[in-house]
């Protein structure tokens, strides 16, 4: 099997919320939270998943793992449509896919060993022998750079480091193909988030799992991805290869967030893109593309009416984004370009 087969294809997914209100409880409003998603993960690699809070990545990264339902659109997991099955056909795919979630703290049941936790998706997927089940849970705390005995401890016993190796102990011990990892490490302290990040990479490759990493910090996702996917209101904006976005974003919305992070390095001072305003809501986004309200280039007339369509630059298939100006008819009013 090579690196460059798809083991997920997501076409056109889209993920509602209603909002209800009244004495009766009647839909009043409905949140956008994913607005058809088209994106396509190869075996063996890592799409890093980035944008701001409320942008509908988590949401995103749920639905894969179908831990929610879609709305409409489908997703393909290795030639199968998972999209609606119900939960008693879903049980061989949830041997393979499983998510390792952002807060260590909740994710663990307080009063159980966490020996006990990690080895629940071994009873549900039929590992009846208890010995086997043992030894399967040392082994997999042993891979995670725990010790084996701390299989008989309670989770208030370990920091949280700790406890985000045991998640990930918890989601690996069926060894998945795929895992969504949702924001891994912010919630922990910035001392241990490089000691889980770079488990979590030896894992993957040990382990050749195809990886959703799904965080805000870019600087964590340029460690961790192979492609960067951005997310805007429910949207992908742009998708590439790892370092051409990090060397040479093309939507406006990544070279704001890129030019937000902070470089340690006074000779290198470099001018932060600063957004106005606010996320828009995602019960009522703009009209055209969404990002128009907070584009410093977006053109009125244009921008705020037509909605541009996640399109290859230069007929390169595998670098995309979604603005009139950098890859529709109107490239002539970009300012960069004018500028040259
Ligand atoms: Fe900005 Fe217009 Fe491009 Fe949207 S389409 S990102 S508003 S320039």
């Amino acid at each position: 099997m090579t690196v460059s087969t798809p083991l997920i294809e997501i076409k056109d997914l889209v993920k509602e919320f209603p909002v209800k209100g009244g004495l009766l409880q009647r839909t009043v409003a409905t949140v956008n939270a994913v607005s058809g998603v088209n994106l396509t993960i190869r075996r063996g690699e890592t799409v890093g998943l980035v944008g701001e809070s409320g942008c509908g990545k988590t949401t995103l990264g749920r639905a894969l793992v179908r831990l929610l339902e879609p709305t409409s659109g489908s997703i393909i997991f290795d030639g199968v449509d998972i999209t609606h099955l119900k939960s008693k056909d879903l049980k061989p795919f949830r041997r393979r896919a499983q998510i390792v979630f952002q807060d260590p703290y909740s994710s663990l049941d307080p009063r159980t060993q966490v020996g006990s936790s990690i080895a629940e998706g071994l009873r549900i997927h039929g590992v009846s022998e208890k010995d086997e089940r043992h030894e399967r849970v040392q082994e997999m705390l042993e891979l995670v750079g725990l010790h084996a005995s701390h299989a008989s401890r309670y989770p208030h016993e370990f920091s949280g480091g700790q406890r985000q190796r045991i998640g990930l102990a918890r989601a690996l011990i069926l060894r998945p193909d795929f895992i969504v990892a949702d924001e891994p490490v912010s919630a922990l302290d910035v001392s241990v988030q490089a000691q889980v990040l770079n488990l979590l990479k030896e894992l993957q490759s040990e382990l050749h799992l195809t990886m959703l990493f799904v965080a805000h910090n870019l600087a964590v996702v340029e460690h961790m991805s192979d492609r960067v996917a951005v997310m805007y209101l429910g949207k992908i904006v742009e998708i590439t290869d790892r370092d051409q976005l990090y060397s040479n974003p093309l939507h406006p919305y990544t070279e704001a967030l890129l030019s937000a992070i902070p470089i340690p390095d006074p000779d290198r001072p470099r001018s932060a893109t600063i957004l106005q305003g606010e996320v828009p809501s995602p019960i009522d986004p703009p009209s055209g593309c969404y990002f128009h309200p907070r584009c410093p280039i977006g053109q009125k007339g244009i921008c705020d009416v037509e909605e541009p369509e996640l399109r290859p630059i230069e007929n390169d298939l595998q670098r995309l984004a979604a603005c009139h100006l950098r890859t529709g008819d109107y490239q002539d009013l970009d300012p960069r370009r004018l500028a040259r």
